[in-house]
């Protein structure tokens, strides 16, 4: 129970890796609000996790839904130990040289708004609360948060300027509340959506033959699935181990940035 009485709160909760997070947290003893587009997914979550889980449908692109979201949160549970800023969407690797000249713009203001804006809206909303309980702050990166070829132009220059958002909130929000990244690589059982500028709706990640890919890609030469990843969440937001974590970002991608020739 390395979480014990703590309460978080986890965007893209509904499905893949932030699903994962919100089970194992629970798991740990904590209490759980989540933030998702998709009310029919916080209805699953809710029903699977019971009473220590509350779901609010928003859109991380509002910070009208996550003011509601941490509301809600204190609400239900009295507090706010943990912020999980993680969810995300994929640009399903577009190269910059295919894209058409009038969907650069449209599709750059999609990613950001989502995966940059998203995660700054929530820092923001929650910050009030993080005080008052000196928390943490936890934001989900990526392996493409440090190297090329986890995703196109427009995912890679999301997760980079997450890694910067991370160490700059570190910096302002030293002594009282402690702000981390997790960098995944590749996430079996993740239904990461595309981008709808770049008519990328109908893709499904789970297309991707994943099982035969991912361990080629990796020294540790095997696929990793979302409940491998929860436990770096565990680790940032337990408050006996991470005392002195703050502007990290974990590289957590079974070694991709190892791999060489
Ligand atoms: P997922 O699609 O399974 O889960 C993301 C959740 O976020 C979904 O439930 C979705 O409804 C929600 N969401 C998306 N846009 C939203 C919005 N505008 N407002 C509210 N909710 C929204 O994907 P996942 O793979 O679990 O992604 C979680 C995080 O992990 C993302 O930040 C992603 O970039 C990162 N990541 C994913 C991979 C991978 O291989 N899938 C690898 C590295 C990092």
């Amino acid at each position: 129970m390395q979480l014990k009485d703590q309460v978080a709160l986890i965007t893209g909760g509904g499905s893949g890796l932030g699903r994962a997070i919100a089970e194992r947290f629970v798991e740990e003893g904590a209490r759980v609000a989540i933030l998702d587009r998709s009310q029919e997914r916080i209805d699953e979550v809710v029903g699977a996790l019971g009473d220590n889980v509350i779901g609010v449908a928003g859109d991380v692109r509002e910070m009208a839904d996550h003011k509601r979201a941490v509301a809600e949160c204190v609400r239900a549970f009295g507090k706010l130990d943990t912020l999980v800023g993680n969810a995300g969407v994929w640009d399903y690797n577009q190269t910059l040289a295919g894209m058409a000249d009038d969907a650069v713009s449209p599709a750059f203001d999609e990613m950001f708004s989502i995966n940059v804006r998203g995660y700054l809206l929530a820092a923001k909303a929650a910050l009030p609360e993080l005080y008052k309980s000196r928390g943490n702050a936890i934001f989900t990166v990526s392996n493409a948060g440090f190297y090329p070829g986890g995703g196109g132009v427009l995912y890679t220059a999301t997760k980079h300027a997450v890694v910067g958002m991370i160490k700059q909130l570190a910096h302002e929000w030293g002594p009282y509340i402690r702000v981390n990244g997790v960098a995944p690589g590749g996430i079996g059982g993740s239904n990461l959506a595309g981008l709808s500028a770049l008519s990328q709706d109908g893709h499904r990640f789970s297309d991707i033959p994943f099982d035969e890919l991912m361990p080629r890609l990796v020294p540790l030469e095997k696929a990793f699935y979302t409940q491998d990843y929860a436990g770096g969440y565990v680790f940032f937001a337990n408050r006996r181990d991470n005392g002195p974590a703050t502007g990290v970002v974990l590289n957590f991608d079974g070694g991709i940035g190892m791999r060489g020739f």
